[in-house]
């Protein structure tokens, strides 16, 4: 037995095998056949594309058992490219004519397809170059005899490995024998940790090295609540993680009490809890744990899900869903984010050399202004089924904010002129994640209804460390005094123009975080809902004027590491108040 330290990434207690992802891409070697070859070569291809569609069809087929209808819908597009004829009949052509072998044939015949493709000056070709180029992929393995299955489900019970994994990928594994994940790279507020929380599945990340060198098959157990990766754990230890499992539920079960009860602390003052979803399926979880509402709907999950990008339509259903299901309470639907980690080749959004500094959030929807207008449009006519707002994402000053109202105002006045049932005078906010929107949040104010501190972005940005890069992650400090300043200031800022303002960044799940995000002066808390108890529960206990306090003097200390001992202290302190006002 060995133990590795990471990231913890994702709480809880996982052992089992491991099941590794490793994707790198087939490049075949072209062969010359000879004359008498040929048939038999056409046949190999026919076999090898069978294959692949069998194996298409068996993942769509569990996807949609598992998701849903939207789960089929991620790889069915990639079904009927198997069946187009242009990809069939240009395969043959290069096996006959120029007499080589099937694979270096499809590949020739699949990149020139998408070399035109990506010529044409339409959305709707380039988005399916990457579908070509999974299907690639995937036919290619067939001939190797090998999964046909672009990402290969476990098919059992499984803890993933990988050096990394897309947000897209993360979203497709889901919790179908994912018990857990290891992963060499990412920070504890990459889109895949957030992910992983989201469904509630234990992640370490920042393995360095260890999660790929695991061979398949091998037993290893991860404890994410501590950043730990085991390799052939010995029976004590999978029983410690099965009694620290056994206290996360019955933690769990003793806060079940406060689902109904509001946050208000002692002296009166209110905070709403909210959620963070990424997808339709974690509506269940929210309401279970008590949520007022959703404060964030990351949506560019909901195009993940697709590999075409949804229609208008698609949107419209998908998002009434998910408000209807919320029966009146707020959903504030975050419109497109993506760029930096979220990368999705089918919206066109590229691998860039700084990507958190590149193309992303509002930049990408502003640069597409259909694609953004039609999601606008989608949102105003979901929002007839319930309580909306919409949230931009990436916002540096008020020229952005005021382009992105256009859009809006263009996409009312669209849907007005198409007699489209739908709600015209929804709350427009933004998130505040960058430093220039901290710093110019007063103008931002003015022309706004309501703020959204995102401090996954915030804290990355003004502290220059990027995000999902390990090997900088001791940097994500959110007791620098640089961000605590910058909340406040975000905050007063706000009040002073009289518009609410919520924080949806990772720091709202952190316990030993709720009382100063109190004193802070939130309205709003916006995090997963498996730990939208316990943040409650703080709120509960704790009186306004304490928090303030208390807030006050951690923002007085000059580093992060005093403030993180300061408050170390500062928690033991008031359990053992608690606990000696409960002997009384
Ligand atoms: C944030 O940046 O804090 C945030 C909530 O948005 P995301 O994590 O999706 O970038
Ligand atoms: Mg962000």
């Amino acid at each position: 037995m060995n133990s590795f330290p990471g990231i913890a990434a994702s709480p809880g207690y996982a052992a089992g095998p491991v099941h590794a992802i490793r994707q790198r891409a087939i490049v075949p070697v072209r062969r010359s056949l000879a004359p008498d070859e040929v048939p038999a070569e056409i046949q190999r291809f026919g076999q090898a594309v069978d294959k692949a569609r069998s194996g298409l069809q068996e993942l769509v087929d569990r996807l949609s058992s598992e998701l849903g209808p939207e789960g089929g819908e991620i790889l069915a597009s990639q079904l009927l490219i198997l069946e187009d004829e242009m990809v069939w009949d240009a395969t043959l052509a290069v096996i006959r004519d120029e007499k080589v072998n099937s694979e270096a044939a499809f590949s020739r015949s699949v990149g020139d397809i998408a070399a035109r493709f990506l010529e044409i000056e339409d959305e709707t070709f380039r988005e399916r170059v990457n579908d070509l180029r999974d299907v690639e992929q995937r036919v290619l393995r067939c001939f190797n005899d090998a999964d046909p299955q672009h990402l290969i489900l476990p098919l059992v019970p499984s803890i993933i490995s990988a050096r990394n994994l897309t947000p897209s990928d993360t979203a497709v594994l889901g919790r179908n024998n994912v018990l857990g994940f290891a992963m060499d790279e990412g920070g504890n507020t990459s889109h895949v940790a957030i992910l992983a929380r989201s469904i509630g599945v234990p992640a370490v990340v920042g393995l360095k090295g260890r999660a790929v060198a695991l061979e398949p098959g091998r037993q290893v157990a991860v404890d994410g609540t501590d950043g730990l990766l085991v390799t052939d754990p010995d029976e004590e230890t999978l029983e410690k993680f099965r009694m620290l499992t056994c206290q996360q539920v019955e933690v769990s079960r003793k806060l079940e009490h406060l689902k109904d009860l509001e946050a208000v602390t002692p002296d009166g003052h209110r905070v709403h809890m909210m959620a963070n979803i990424e997808l339709p399926v974690e509506v269940e979880e929210a309401l279970a744990r008590g949520a007022e509402g959703i404060g964030l709907l990351r949506t560019e999950y909901l195009f993940f899900q697709h590999r075409t990008i949804p229609t208008e339509d698609d949107q419209v259903k998908v998002y009434s869903e998910i408000v209807r299901r919320m029966d009146g309470r707020p959903v504030i639907f975050r419109t497109l984010d993506v760029g930096g980690d979220k990368v999705s080749d089918y919206l066109g959004a590229k691998r860039e050399y700084n990507p958190f500094l590149g193309w992303r959030g509002i930049r990408f929807s502003l640069a597409n202004r259909l694609l953004f207008k039609t999601q606008i449009k989608a949102i105003h006519r979901a929002a007839i089924s319930g309580r909306v707002k919409v949230m931009f994402p990436m916002i540096t000053g008020v020229s952005e904010l005021r382009e992105a109202r256009q859009v809006v105002a263009e996409a009312i006045t669209e849907l007005v002129a198409e007699g489209v049932d739908h709600d015209p005078d929804l709350p427009l906010g933004i998130m505040i994640e960058t430093p220039s929107a901290v710093l110019a949040a007063d103008t931002l104010a003015a022309e706004c209804d309501f703020f959204s501190i995102g401090t996954n972005d915030l804290i990355q940005y003004t502290l220059a460390m990027d995000r999902g890069n390990s090997r900088v992650s001791y940097l994500y400090r959110p007791l620098h005094p640089a961000i605590l300043r910058s909340i406040r200031m975000t905050v007063e800022a706000a009040h002073r123009a009289g518009i609410p303002v919520g924080l949806c960044g990772e720091m709202g799940s952190e316990t030993r975080l709720a009382e100063l995000l109190l004193g802070l002066g939130l309205d709003e808390i916006s995090l997963h809902g498996a730990t939208l108890p316990k943040i409650k529960q703080v709120i509960r206990w704790t009186s306004y004027e304490e928090a303030r306090r208390m807030a006050d003097h951690l923002m007085s200390l000059a580093t992060p590491d005093e403030a993180d001992r300061w408050l170390a202290e500062y928690i033991a302190d008031r359990k053992r108040q608690r606990e000696n006002g409960g002997n009384q």
